[in-house]
């Protein structure tokens, strides 16, 4: 894709795009026609998503309050505890929080959450951003179902600041939110090349972005990404195998697109023999990575592509949080792409995930790489890489997808 092009994307795509509202809906459109100009159909295709309005979300520290988000899909109501603060949730940590509201460093987990509940914890409070930025932006967190498991309790997200003065003072908190859920909707974006087989290489990549972020660099860049391989194979269709492109929407929830599109054509996934997902790619510095959830030998094949092109890539067999996961959960074989930027140099869901972080020339090498190397595939004799998901992956997506406990790490 040329550079006035994916400049032009930026410019016109670069701003947030929220799961299930009218801007997501609108990207899904614009995604539409930019396929369409290349003379490639495209539909959209809805899902239910929960949604939810907020009315009140507040929290008070010794009585006084402190600027807040409360997580949607909590429920509503108030609690009021002494805090505690849980650098980690582990058997000590579990100790802590009986009668208590926690404050953890990381986000709300499966396991963790259902621990913590189980150990008397009331609430929850949980903080992104950074001390060291002027912002006090405070992104807006969800309960995920997959999380709660029908256990709500109030949970708030907080500015990194203020999380640094609520650990120092470990005040009484009160927490009180009131909030009213529905069903929404969200939309995947699905174009196809028709191949010479019946069979498909399913190329995806997320365009939604977090409440506080334009999601330029995560993942605006990885459909562009997607364009550009869908515009050259275009030019060499029809290829061996058949080229569907999902533009999924919802990935910042916890993959709910992918999850819904493995779901609605679980059918036809028979026929696909191959994800490729793009994360994140252009930013300025920064080392592209592959992760493949696969046969190790797809290992092999992207980093002698790689050497042939000259390209730096770290290739290693593992899962990725994002779509490809969903894919190679269902048995397709998934090979995530992305460029891992220093974090003095890109941070993602929040106000600074802008333009100025990628480079449309460096969006445009990038592209280039993972289409010539799709490019290869999608028009292999043979496919180079086995229908098989190893069973060290199986493993690491029952992990991911909260199936079973991570191993116990030293
Ligand atoms: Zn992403």
């Amino acid at each position: 894709m040329n550079l006035e092009h994916i400049q032009k994307i930026i410019e016109e795509a670069g701003h947030i795009r929220v799961s299930a509202t009218r801007e997501e809906y609108e990207t899904a459109e614009y995604l539409v026609r930019e396929c369409e100009a290349m003379s490639i159909p495209a539909r959209i295709e809805a899902f239910p998503v929960p949604v939810t309005e907020i009315h009140e979300a507040h929290l008070w520290a010794d009585g006084t309050e402190i600027p807040c988000t409360g997580y949607e899909l909590c429920g509503s109501g108030t609690v009021e505890a002494p805090l505690v603060y849980l650098p980690a949730v582990d058997a000590v940590g579990l100790t802590k929080v009986k009668d208590r509201i926690v404050l953890l460093d990381t986000r709300i987990t499966t396991f963790d959450y259902q621990d913590m509940l189980d150990a008397g914890a009331l609430g929850f409070i949980t903080y992104d951003g950074d001390v060291k930025w002027p912002d006090r932006d405070i992104d807006l967190k969800e309960l995920r179902s997959f999380t709660a498991l029908g256990r709500k309790v109030l949970c708030v997200n907080v500015n990194a600041k203020d999380a640094v003065e609520l650990v120092k003072a470990l005040p009484v908190v009160k927490i009180s939110i009131e909030q009213t859920e529905s069903e929404g909707a969200s939309h995947n974006v699905i174009a196809e090349i028709p191949g010479k087989t019946d069979e498909w290489i399913i190329l995806s990549a997320h365009y939604d972005s977090r409440p506080t972020s334009p999601g330029v660099y995560d993942n605006l860049t990885g459909c562009i990404g997607i364009l550009s391989i869908l515009e050259e194979l275009k030019k060499t269709a029809p290829n061996r195998y058949g080229i569907r492109a999902c533009f999924v929407g919802s990935e910042e929830r916890g993959l709910l697109g992918s999850k819904a599109y493995v779901r609605d054509h679980e059918q036809e996934l028979a026929k696909a023999v191959l994800n490729i997902n793009i994360d994140m790619i252009g930013a300025i510095m920064g080392r592209l990575v592959g992760a493949c959830s696969c046969e190790q030998s797809a290992v092999e094949l992207i980093r002698a592509y790689a050497l042939e092109q000259g390209v730096s890539i770290r290739v290693m067999q593992r899962t990725m949080s994002s779509d490809s996961s969903a894919f190679a959960d269902k048995g397709v074989p998934a090979i995530s792409f992305g460029k891992m930027a220093p974090h003095s140099q890109a941070v993602i869901h929040c106000r600074y995930d802008t333009k100025d972080v990628v480079s449309a020339k460096q969006i445009q090498e990038d592209a280039a790489f993972i289409t010539g190397f799709a490019s290869r595939l999608a028009n292999a004799a043979v496919l180079p890489i086995s229908r098989k998901i190893p069973d060290n992956i199986k493993k690491s997506l029952d992990e991911y997808f909260f199936r079973v406990r991570k191993s116990e790490q030293a």
